[in-house]
């Protein structure tokens, strides 16, 4: 078989050699514990605190206003218990209905514990518009929380003018940039966000770790009690290489964002046009301002899984909005909420192109869906 192409790097992606070389110490030789008093720790010690002081400056936040977390999802879980529990007058949610699962899902669990959540609904092109936020805005509300890029359809959302309302109603606001960090430009200070999730396997560092950045004076519970670490909001200790990984790699990618951002966009460019010169029907899903490479293409009257796997066995890897489970094929919740209509979004891929993708792997990758679908 040729070799792999890999375009599905909204998934996640591949680990950046620089990170993987930087962890490598904290795994062999410098593994002391960093709460630890004696010589021992002071290397992890001084790693987190460095780690720390990296990550805060890609985000334009202070260091002290990040919170080493396993990833996005329990970034995104801390967010909406920590501060829903934490006021149980007004433990009410304002989220919309193309988060991902880790928003989703933990809303419901809220939900059944009694706690309201408004979902608002995005547009046909893939945005939360302020007029949703502006409707379902309630004097109730505790939290709004709507993220910076989706995963599936890769769209950008308002989130400046969203948090901006927000706050204008005396309302928090979180955002899970963790399809965002390390790939378009995130200043908090300048979004005056509350809250902001990330994970770093999404951005070539390893997988299991994340941060959740939380605004200096904002309150919210714990998330893990135990020892003291996090300022006794994250209680475990630390996992240094990853936590050293995550800040190189995000580090890396802030360092040559512009440029990534414009080679990733020609890579789009160019695989749409070549993807219109095959003559194949097919409409991309999501308008406006996309994060580079994630390019969600619906081609009528097909079957999605089966291009994946097709896909697959030719040696390219992508995603699809169609999954098959027991008894059916199932619309993800994104296109459903987009209102794709249904012969468009049972055949859809989401492919995702990075940094580490070339010209010559998107003609091979229109190459091989020519083969695919004009048959
Ligand atoms: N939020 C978004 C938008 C994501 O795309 C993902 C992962 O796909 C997550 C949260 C979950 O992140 P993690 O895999 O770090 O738990």
């Amino acid at each position: 078989m040729a070799r792999l192409i890999y375009a599905d790097n909204a998934a996640t992606t591949e680990l950046d050699a620089d990170a993987f070389k930087a962890m490598t110490p904290f795994f062999l030789t410098e593994y002391g514990n960093p709460s630890q008093p004696y010589s021992f720790a002071r290397m992890p010690k001084k790693a987190i605190k460095e780690a720390r002081e990296v990550i805060a400056k890609c985000i334009h936040a202070e260091p002290d206003e990040i919170y080493f977390t396993s990833g996005g999802t329990e970034s995104n879980n801390w967010v909406l218990n920590g501060t829903t529990y934490l006021n149980h007058t007004h433990g009410a949610i304002v989220t919309d209905n193309i988060e991902h699962h880790a928003i989703l899902r933990t809303c419901e669990s809220i939900e059944r514990r009694g706690y309201p959540v408004a979902y608002m609904f995005a547009d046909n092109d893939g945005i939360v518009q302020r007029k949703a936020l502006e409707s379902f805005l309630t004097n109730k509300a505790n939290l709004v929380s709507v993220m910076t890029a989706n995963n599936e359809v890769g769209t950008i959302q308002p989130i400046k003018e969203l948090c901006d309302f927000a706050h204008s109603k005396g309302v928090m606001f979180h955002t899970d940039a963790v399809q965002a960090v390390g790939h378009i430009p995130i200043d908090v200070k300048d979004l005056d966000i509350d809250f902001l999730s990330a994970s770093a396997h999404k951005f070539n560092g390893p997988k299991g770790i994340g941060f959740l950045y939380i605004k200096r004076g904002i309150k919210i519970l714990p998330y893990l009690c135990g020892g003291g670490q996090e300022k006794g909001l994250r209680a475990g200790t630390e996992n240094v290489a990853a936590i050293v990984g995550m800040a190189t790699a995000l580090q890396k990618n802030v360092i040559n964002l512009s440029a990534n951002i414009e080679y990733v966009r020609n890579l789009e460019t160019e695989l749409l046009k070549l993807l219109s010169q095959t003559g194949i029907e097919f409409k991309r899903n999501g308008a406006g301002e996309h994060v580079p490479g994630n390019i969600s293409l619906s081609f009528r009257g097909k079957d999605g899984e089966m291009i994946l796997h097709r896909l697959d066995l030719m040696g390219v890897i992508v995603s699809t909005g169609a999954a098959c489970d027991s008894k059916e094929i199932k619309v993800s919740h994104v296109l459903e909420a987009m209102k794709v209509p249904k012969e468009y979004a049972l055949g859809t891929i989401r492919i995702s192109l990075s940094k580490d993708n070339t010209f010559k792997e998107v003609e091979q990758i229109v190459n091989i869906l020519r083969q695919i679908l004009i048959t």
